[in-house]
């Protein structure tokens, strides 16, 4: 199937032909028409299916053909909300770059940062808003967003937003947009709570589901290294020292082992930066920006910090704690691999984490290569070609079969993520 056959806009097929893209996604094949058509869709495909241009292709679409804007402005007719500034960012620059050869304009607002530019965009006016749940609330109840316009509601990775606990304030949010209008929601995963929230405000919307991208185990080598506690920041030293590392990003489950290790690795001559929940916007803009810049190669980060990291050519990641979510494992090491480049997992397992191995394994329904200290560090051979598959998502009323993971090659910064559903 090509771009061409959507019917899209001119202005937006070009603005795609132009990003490089030859033909759509699975979920963009899918997912497109029916917005389109103003249908309300339930989307089950994970960051790096394309999903974003799914949802931001067509309702660039409609609002180049619905109504021009007013002589009192410009009113929001499109709403995105999304659980994170780093996705919300990811957003605005996809509706940027496809809707270049439209007039239409877009912003972006999260919090943490100062909220003065955000409201000069709006007070400029903008036809496409993407933001995050709790700055967009409270620039509400400033006066400075009126919803009253809104045609196009996208909830997108709800199952994160709610996990942050924004339930609430999308309920907020959604009451105040006009009950007719065209919502879709995405989700990489189908718990009772988003079936809940999708019933409660999509209306008869269609069910669209895209597999991973590609399995996590096709293109990232895993390992994990048996150790007692007190070996971890060497042999972490020495890991790092030893592989031909371009970016590590290491994973502590604590703040203040976050804090610990990266201090570590500054005493032995490696160059590392810690991110987590204690570090100031600032501080933890910065050890990104850095970090996206090789300088330093190495990232200490909890999982919360790491949230919506979009970074790519992370050559390794280092569990130095194992996560007692086994999910988390999976979240962890899709930063790497990505783009069919083949990446490494390494993780610490200290006679304490035993059993997470155990459920990590059961998870992900493979043997992870054992590697012991004492004995032969080099990095294990590529996983096996039998490894099971985990399906991204279930809907436990859905008839339709899972889509096969065809391996389905991403420009720009494709995320192969696997996630699985409890
Ligand atoms: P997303 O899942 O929306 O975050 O998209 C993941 C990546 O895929 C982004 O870097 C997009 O630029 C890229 N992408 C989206 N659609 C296509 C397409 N049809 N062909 C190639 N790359 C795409």
């Amino acid at each position: 199937m090509k771009f061409e056959e959507f019917r899209l806009t001119e202005p937006v097929v070009r603005a795609v032909l132009a990003e490089g893209y030859t033909r759509p996604t699975p979920i963009q094949a899918k997912a497109i028409p029916h917005v389109m058509q103003g249908r309300d869709v339930l989307g089950c495909a994970q960051t790096g299916t394309g999903k974003t241009a799914a949802f931001a292709l067509p309702i660039l679409h409609r609002l180049s053909h619905g109504r021009p804007r007013t002589p009192h402005g410009r009113p929001i007719r499109a709403l995105i909300l999304a659980p994170t500034r780093e996705l919300a960012a990811q957003i605005g620059d996809s509706f940027h770059a496809y809707g270049r050869h439209t007039p239409l304009r877009s912003a972006v607002i999260f919090g943490g940062v100062s909220q003065h530019p955000q409201t000069r965009a709006l007070r400029e006016g903008v036809d496409i808003l993407v933001a995050t749940p709790g700055r967009l609330l409270d620039l509400m109840e400033q006066g400075f967003v009126d919803l009253r316009a809104v045609e196009s509601l996208v909830l997108d990775e709800a199952d994160r937003m709610l996990d942050m606990g924004f339930i609430r304030d999308i309920r907020k949010i959604v009451a105040q947009v006009p009950a007719r209008r065209q919502t879709l929601l995405f989700s990489a995963t189908m718990p009772a709570d988003i079936r809940a929230l999708a019933d409660t405000i999509l209306h008869e919307p269609v069910f669209v589901q895209a597999a991973a991208v590609s399995s996590t185990a096709e293109t990232i080598q895993q390992a994990v290294y048996f150790v007692e506690k007190r070996q971890k920041p060497a042999m972490l030293a020495h890991l790092l020292r030893t592989s031909a590392i371009k970016r590590a990003l290491v994973f502590t489950r604590t703040k203040h082992g976050a804090d610990v290790v990266a201090r570590h690795l500054s005493r032995a001559g490696i160059r590392a930066e810690a991110i987590h929940g204690n570090k100031s916007q600032n501080a933890r803009v910065r050890a990104i920006t850095q970090f996206k810049s090789d300088r330093p190669p190495v990232l200490v980060a909890t999982d919360i910090a790491a949230r919506g990291l979009d970074i790519d050519e992370i050559s390794h990641v280092i569990n130095y704690d194992l996560p007692n979510v086994p999910e988390t494992y999976v979240h962890r090491i899709g930063r790497t691999g990505r783009a069919g480049a083949s990446g490494r997992a390494m993780s610490f397992c200290d006679s304490s984490e035993r059993p997470f191995l155990r459920d990590i394994e059961r998870l992900i329904a493979r043997t992870i290569h054992v590697i012991r200290p004492d004995g032969d560090l080099a990095l294990p051979p590529a996983p096996r070609p039998e490894a099971a598959e985990n399906p991204p998502c279930q809907r436990q009323d859905s008839t339709s079969p899972r889509q096969p993971g065809v391996g389905y090659r991403l420009r720009g910064r494709p995320r192969s993520r696997r996630l699985a559903v409890r």
